[in-house]
């Protein structure tokens, strides 16, 4: 095998990629190593690119890390959000529909203060305690079903259509179907921005 990238590895290109290293790259780090780990995937960035599907649940720094490490992005279709604002991420191994969620645990930061009571500040002590603390202390893992249709896959095409409101082009299945119109999002009362 390939010599896999270490902790350090990934954490040095993590910093790269996001522009710092902190807490919350570690936490990544630590939670795609061991998503791929549980889900026996061993070069998701390389051969095994198109196993792997992931729903994250925050838009924070371990967002990033997790999206280095594993090579799933959301331009690709691999890397889905849910705002949840949880620390949390579910890897799903679409070859197989094995799928596991870890969650950091709460508890995670009382023990970094714990294990380096010699630094004051609390980003520095999780810091190091994330990189060293057992998984089991830092993510509670739980395996999971998620229903992926075909749409939600990496590389499916599909066919594009157009709202009968605004004229701009939708991707399949967005659209929505009302009164025998199609619809966008925006045209059907979702809409996140209003005409300044
Ligand atoms: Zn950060
Ligand atoms: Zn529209």
């Amino acid at each position: 095998m390939p010599n896999s990238p270490t902790l350090d590895d990934y954490l040095a290109q993590a910093e790269r990629a996001h522009g710092h290293l902190c807490a919350g790259q570690v936490l990544g780090v630590r939670m795609a190593i061991l998503g791929l780990e549980l889900l026996d995937i061993h070069d998701a960035r390389g051969k095994d690119r198109k196993r792997l599907v992931i729903f994250v649940e925050i838009d924070r720094c371990l967002t990033d890390a997790v999206a280095m490490v594993t090579g799933c992005r959301l331009g690709k279709r691999a890397l889905k959000f849910r705002d949840w604002g949880k620390a949390a991420a579910t890897f799903i191994d679409v070859s197989t529909g094995r799928a596991v969620r870890l969650c950091a645990k709460e508890s995670s930061k009382a023990l970094a203060r714990e294990l380096c009571p010699e630094l004051a500040d609390k980003e520095q002590q999780q810091m190091l305690a994330y990189r060293e603390m057992p998984s089991a202390d830092l993510f509670t893992t739980q395996w999971v079903k998620v229903d992926l249709p075909p749409e939600e896959f990496p590389g499916y095409k599909g066919e594009r259509i157009v709202c009968a409101e605004c004229g701009e082009g939708i991707n399949f299945h967005r659209e929505i179907r009302r009164d025998g119109k199609i619809l966008c999002r925006s045209c059907a009362g979702e809409s996140y921005y209003r005409t300044a």
